[in-house]
């Protein structure tokens, strides 16, 4: 094993950066040096390999050569956020002092402090964030059996918590894709930070908001303010000063709770590709084909609404309704989306001043998002093409005018163009601050008089080509070129003395530097007048910082209401596109869409010019609730299922749905089972994952779930599947009772069919033509007659030869198969357990009723041979 090296020995520096690393032994330390910041050893290494840049060796350390990587101050945002999204964390440890105080209090190193953890869950940098989607980072604590757990977003200041059942955990990471978890050791959660949770979470709570009880926020589990109360605890320890002393960006947590939500599973969340697509990336997922939304808050909040939709009607409507009027009144959407484009993200803005990691445009970002609300406002309150603004809406409206509104100051006090650090000049608005304006003008009159200076010196100096320039170093100098300065040095005129002799500062290839007492005073004056001025322009910043954070709660309520307004104007406008409609939804087990279309599948055949794609009919209603689908690979059953199911998802989260006309009645449990479901990292088996998908939905489906279910029993011999399979159709249609899609290859099962009342058979429609398949891809009623796979592998390109000989093999087995149908009821396993006693054989009803202790010898025989002429 490699030796650890020890501070022993270490000189001063890399002493501190031993003391330093062993307080965050498991993030990479970012020790600064001058104008670097450096790394070391272990470190060091793990740095340069994942940013890829060199690493070098620096002297000796305990008999080791030491590694260390470095990468520049100034740049050194671009590498943390490549190191965050690799998944590390980082520590910012600053130099506190400049050289000359450490060697004033006679130190032996300037001092350094680890200023920030950066860690993926508690950045706020736009570099470090993805302006489209939250940053959550998820806490969990254990409560009795059960969870509490807490979510926020330091960037936006959101903050959630749920209490939840241990077997939720992972459809809580699936619907929240959390950037980090933190989680006590007895929980194992792989890739989760370690933490110790909190006894005292809800006093320590109520301390964090200066509230006497957390009763004024709503009712929290044990669990869930621990969790709060974790997640706290955390973002104080990785913000140090920031954000240690008050919280004022994060909301009062809310207690989201499981109810009126449909609930989804993470099987279900991946296979229907809501947020990401089975494949992980974002571009061929449900959020990015409906989302028309014009602004990252809109996004953000439809992503939330997509992963977390409602089951219970009223909400539901109110989103519906607020769709529908942007979509009856299209000057009015128009109006309010132009308005939005290139709205700033105020929420993120806010969350950078409170943590007073701010640069001016954050403060320009709240002043035109305010900007822009009140102009949406004045939209929404008067609408020329409607009636009635519906109560959403109006409740937005109402937030987008916050009382305490800091717009107006910032207006007068930003500067037209803003400077990209806080550090530089120019924030500031000419004519806003008195003493700024006093402090410029002094600035400028000895910029002024270095000019007349220039013309002064050169007449003293006696020459024609001396130029005045400032350099970052040495301030203001006169610059000659080498004949000239040589000359002067020499032989210097009469008036090159007093104020004006020179004094040699550097010689340069082409030119020499001089000063001279007239020049430095002037020097001086002008670099104290713009340190004043810089100084005035911090705090002016600051005082600005505190009005917004003043006003941050009507700010906040500004910025959501902007989302949720983005978020019904982009539905909008994805329903005027043509081809979707406003979903009926009911309080009954409905199920019935005309001409539904699978929006990503569409919309990449769209994109692709590829042929239309072929919109499908779906009615579960009651009475026909199982469609039990048969059709050959290729022909569009996993895009039916899927369909069907993101038409629900999407109706429930307010949006209109692909369709001509959709009657919903509210699901509140939403499965689906298409699509891989390998498990390969968690060592299942794929038929074991299938299994126990297949469980979960037997166990917790009820009458008002929808089930998609792709080839239930795929994965395991034909005989077993096929039982498998047939056992849990007839638990859903006799026990579970919900709305079900079943597809299968087993076409045996459509025999089934005839015998389950509610069961109709549905199949995808292909053509022949000339010996070859043309997939139709329309569900029409009936069964499949041929699974036509050896079409399929001929597409597929499987070798000529191979092909004949699997249709020799296929012709002999069929043969075969014929003495041997397994759907005869001979077979005990298709034979179904009685529910009724008209279900089951008459043979079997007739031998029940008979008493053989009643029975005389010759009435004996003679219900023998009744029972037999029964069969
Ligand atoms: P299966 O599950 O039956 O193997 P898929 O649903 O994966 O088939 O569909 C295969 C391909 O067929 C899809 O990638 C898609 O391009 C196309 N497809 C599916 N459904 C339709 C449709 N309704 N209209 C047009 N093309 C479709």
């Amino acid at each position: 094993a490699a030796r650890v090296p020890t501070a022993e020995g270490a000189s001063p520096a890399m002493a501190q950066w031993f003391a330093l690393k062993s307080a965050h032994p498991d993030a990479i330390l970012f020790f600064r040096m001058g104008d670097f910041f450096e790394m070391f050893f272990a470190d060091a290494e793990a740095a340069a390999e994942a940013l890829d840049i060199a690493l070098t060796y620096r002297g000796e350390h305990q008999g080791m050569r030491v590694p260390m990587c470095g990468v520049p101050a100034h740049s050194h945002e671009s590498y943390l956020a490549r190191l965050i999204r690799r998944g590390f964390r980082v520590a910012i440890a600053e130099q506190m002092e400049t050289p000359e105080e450490a060697k004033r209090r006679k130190a032996a190193a300037v001092r350094r402090e680890v200023v920030r953890l950066v860690t993926p869950g508690t950045v706020t940098e736009e570099t470090l964030l993805e302006a489209s989607r939250p940053a959550w980072l998820l806490a969990l604590a254990p409560d009795e059996g059960r969870l509490g757990a807490a979510w926020l977003d330091l960037s936006t200041g959101a903050f959630e918590t749920e209490a939840l059942a241990l077997d939720d955990l992972p459809a809580l990471l699936a619907r929240l894709e959390p950037a980090e978890v933190l989680a006590p050791a007895s929980l194992a959660l792989p890739g989760a930070v370690e933490t110790g949770v909190p006894r005292d979470g809800a006093r320590r709570l109520a301390e964090a908001y200066g509230v006497a009880t957390l009763e004024g926020f709503g009712s929290f589990s044990a669990g869930e303010a621990a969790a709060a109360a974790m997640a706290l605890d955390y973002v104080r320890a990785t913000q140090k000063g920031a954000a240690g002393r008050a919280l004022p960006h994060l909301t009062r947590p809310v207690p989201r709770g499981g109810r009126g939500v449909l609930q989804m599973d993470a099987a279900t969340r991946r296979s229907l590709e809501i947020l990401r697509s089975e494949r992980g990336n974002t571009r061929d997922c449900l959020l990015a084909a409906v989302d028309r939304t014009v602004t990252a808050a809109g996004a953000r909040l439809l992503a939330d609404r997509l992963g977390c939709p409602l089951a219970e009607p009223a909400p539901i409507a109110a989103r519906h309704d607020a769709v529908a009027a942007l979509l009856a009144d299209p000057a009015l959407r128009v109006r309010i989306r132009a308005a939005l484009k290139g709205a700033p993200d105020m929420a993120r803005a806010l969350g950078r001043l409170a943590l007073d990691r701010f640069a001016p445009r954050d403060l320009a970002a709240i002043r035109d998002g305010l900007g822009r609300a009140a102009s949406i406002a004045a939209a929404l309150e008067r609408p020329e093409g409607l009636a009635a603004i519906p109560p959403l809406l109006a409740e937005s409206a109402r937030a987008l005018r916050p009382a305490e509104d800091p717009a107006p100051e910032l207006g007068r006090a930003l500067a037209e163009t803003l400077p990209a650090r806080l550090d530089d000049p120019g924030i500031v608005a000419p004519g806003y601050d008195g003493q700024l304006d006093g402090l410029r003008r002094l600035r400028d009159d000895a910029r002024g008089a270095i000019a007349a200076l220039q013309l002064d010196l050169a007449q003293a100096w006696g020459v024609a080509s001396l130029k005045v320039r400032h350099h970052q170093q040495f301030g203001y100098l006169a610059e000659l070129p080498p004949a000239p300065a040589e000359t002067l040095l020499r032989n210097p005129p009469v008036k090159a003395t007093g104020d004006f002799a020179p004094i040699h500062r550097q010689t340069m290839a082409n030119g020499v530097r001089f000063t001279c007492a007239a020049l430095a005073a002037l020097d001086r004056r002008l670099s104290e007048a713009a340190q004043e001025a810089a100084r005035r322009e911090k705090t002016i910043a600051r005082h600005l910082r505190g009005l917004c954070l003043s006003a941050a709660p009507g700010i906040t309520a500004a910025a959501e209401a902007l989302a949720e307004i983005d978020l019904h104007a982009a539905a909008a406008e994805l329903t005027a596109g043509g081809g979707w409609c406003r979903p009926e939804l009911t309080e009954r087990a409905d199920f019935c869409i005309t001409a539904g279309r699978h929006p990503v599948v569409a919309a990449a055949l769209a994109r692709n010019k590829g042929p239309a794609f072929v919109p499908n009919d779906c009615d579960l209603s009651p009475g026909r609730r199982i469609c039990l689908l048969t059709g050959p690979n290729m022909a569009g059953k996993s895009t039916f299922l899927r369909q069907n199911a993101l038409l629900v998802v999407l109706a429930q989260a307010g949006l209109f749905v692909p369709a001509e006309s959709a009657r919903l009645g509210l699901v509140d449990r939403l499965f689906s089972r298409v699509g891989a479901s390998d498990d390969l990292a968690g060592g299942r088996s794929t038929f074991m994952v299938e299994m126990a998908e297949t469980a979960a939905i037997l166990n917790l489906a009820g009458p008002r779930s929808l089930v998609v279910l792709d080839e239930v029993g795929r994965g395991t011999a034909t005989w077993d599947g096929l039982a498998i399979a047939w056992a849990a159709l007839e638990a859903l249609h006799d026990r579970t009772r919900c709305r079900t899609i079943f597809a299968t290859h087993f076409h045996e099962l459509t025999a089934l069919a005839g015998k389950l009342p509610e069961v109709t058979p549905a199949t995808m429609r292909v053509r022949e033509w000339k010996g070859e398949v043309v997939f139709l891809h329309a569900v029409g009623p009936g069964t499949a007659e041929r699974s036509w796979g050896l079409h399929v592998a001929k597409l597929a390109g499987v070798p000529r030869a191979v092909l004949a000989r699997a249709a020799q093999v296929l012709a002999s087995l069929e043969e075969r198969a014929r003495g041997l149908d397994p759907l005869s009821d001979e077979l005990p396993l298709f034979a179904r357990p009685a529910t009724h006693a008209s279900d089951a054989h008459p043979a079997l009803d007739a031998l029940a009723a008979l008493d053989p202790d009643a029975l005389s010898p010759r009435e004996a025989q003679e219900a023998l041979y009744r029972l037999k002429s029964l069969l």
